[in-house]
């Protein structure tokens, strides 16, 4: 049977809208988002459909990370703590700004940051914490929060996995005392029915339109955030520091990480159809859930609030290698342990940074992260999802599963 792949148009939601997006733009005649109209409609659709003041576009999940930690202002050697289960884009800006990125270990059932882990790293220099949204499971994001707080910390969220990902409900305001002491007094209701959404909480959020997320552009990214001097902070970085207002003048440091008009048109027509890709994983995801649910040796993924970017499984007891390897001879596009190591066991961090220079890293070596270690190496496998998946191709992925495990 064949799984449709995010590398091909059956795999992707790709169509006549994308078409005509694009020779809208074409024809026009304007290919730049700094005279276009593309990109700021694009972040007024996102920021509404985010409930946040500010999004702001720019040319990958990278640069968008990459603002946020523009934003989150270290000075440099300063550390900023984050996961070593992700892609190395969420690491790379760090040192990009010359601060020192700290591993803390992850909970063992999801991948995602343990926030006691998280709060044993805090020291003087932790200027942030960036938390993943892995695969598109909400990560403890309101416990990171209360860390942030209590610190003085910024948070920022990366959700290239985790489009439309939902949080559970927020703490009640009895749980948490206000910063003087007293009780909070009661604040504004949540908006009616409204789901928190994964990009909220952190005082940045960061999504990705690359090829493999839930929609895409081929490489694009977006930042929300709640906060003027932030946003002001970030567009002026993604705009080589140029305050359009006040002529020809450069206001700060900053690159080129403009969103094209081009990348904007195809991604609202993508965003169009984003509650519907969630949507359908969701079912999908559901389907094979119920399916597994009778397994012995597996820890299934829990459903709430999931984005389903990819379907992650857990064997406590290993053997996740094995299983990978008898899913993938099926025809399942499965995978052991997502990356080849774990961040902190990358061999970057034993290169040099910047020339023959290794600031801010002399003397740096990651500590070990052994939860995060164990899932790479025995117990994590993920399974590629996708929108287009049949009740046939889940059947067939639980099936298989059920066929190699128990293994004698
Ligand atoms: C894809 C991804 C990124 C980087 O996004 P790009 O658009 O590829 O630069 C960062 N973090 C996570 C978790 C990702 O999955």
């Amino acid at each position: 049977m064949k799984f449709p792949s995010m590398a091909e148009a059956a795999g992707r939601t790709l169509g006549d809208e994308e078409v005509a997006a694009a020779e809208r733009v074409i024809r026009s005649g304007m290919l730049n988002s700094v005279w276009g109209t593309e990109a700021r409609l694009l972040e007024a659709e996102i920021a509404r459909m985010y409930g946040v003041r500010h999004a702001i576009s720019c040319s990958s999940g990278t640069a968008a990370l990459h603002l946020s930690v523009v934003a989150a202002a270290p000075d440099p050697g300063d550390e900023i703590i984050t996961t070593p289960i992700t892609d190395f884009g969420t690491v790379a800006p760090i040192l990009a700004q010359n601060a020192v990125p700290v591993f803390a270990d992850v909970d063992p059932a999801d991948g995602n940051l343990d926030p006691a882990a998280v709060a044993s790293l805090i020291g003087p220099r932790t200027r942030a914490i960036m938390a993943v949204h892995l695969f598109g499971a909400p990560a403890r994001i309101d416990e990171l929060r209360a860390l942030a707080d209590a610190h003085g910390l910024a948070l920022i969220e990366d959700c290239a996995q985790a489009w439309l990902t939902e949080l559970p409900d927020p703490p009640a305001p009895e749980d948490q005392p206000a910063a003087d002491g007293l009780p909070a007094a009661d604040g504004a209701p949540l908006a009616g029915g409204t789901p928190r959404l994964a990009g909220t909480v952190g005082d940045v959020g960061c999504l990705s339109l690359q090829q493999w997320k839930h929609i895409t552009c081929g490489d694009g990214g977006v930042v929300l955030t709640d906060d003027d001097e932030r946003a002001r902070r970030m567009r002026l970085f993604a705009d080589k520091g140029w305050d359009r207002v006040a002529g020809r003048s450069h206001a700060s440091f900053g690159l080129n990480y403009r969103m094209t008009e081009l990348q904007a048109a195809v991604a609202r027509a993508q965003l169009a159809k984003l509650p519907g890709v969630v949507g359908a994983r969701r079912r999908t995801a559901a389907l094979l859930l119920d399916a597994l649910k009778d397994v012995p040796g597996v820890r299934l993924p829990r459903p709430d609030g999931h984005a389903w970017w990819l379907f992650p499984l857990v064997l406590p007891g290993g053997g996740a290698p094995e299983l990978a390897a008898d899913l993938a001879a099926a025809g399942i596009p499965a995978r052991a342990g997502y990356l080849a190591e774990p961040l902190n066991r990358a061999p970057v961090w034993a290169a040099p940074v910047y020339g023959s220079s290794r600031y801010p890293l002399e003397g740096y070596r990651p500590a070990a992260c052994p939860e995060a270690e164990r899932l790479v190496a025995e117990t994590l496998v993920i399974i590629d999802w996708n929108e287009r998946y049949t009740t046939e191709h889940v059947e067939a992925v639980a099936r298989e599963i059920a066929r190699s495990l128990p293994r004698p």
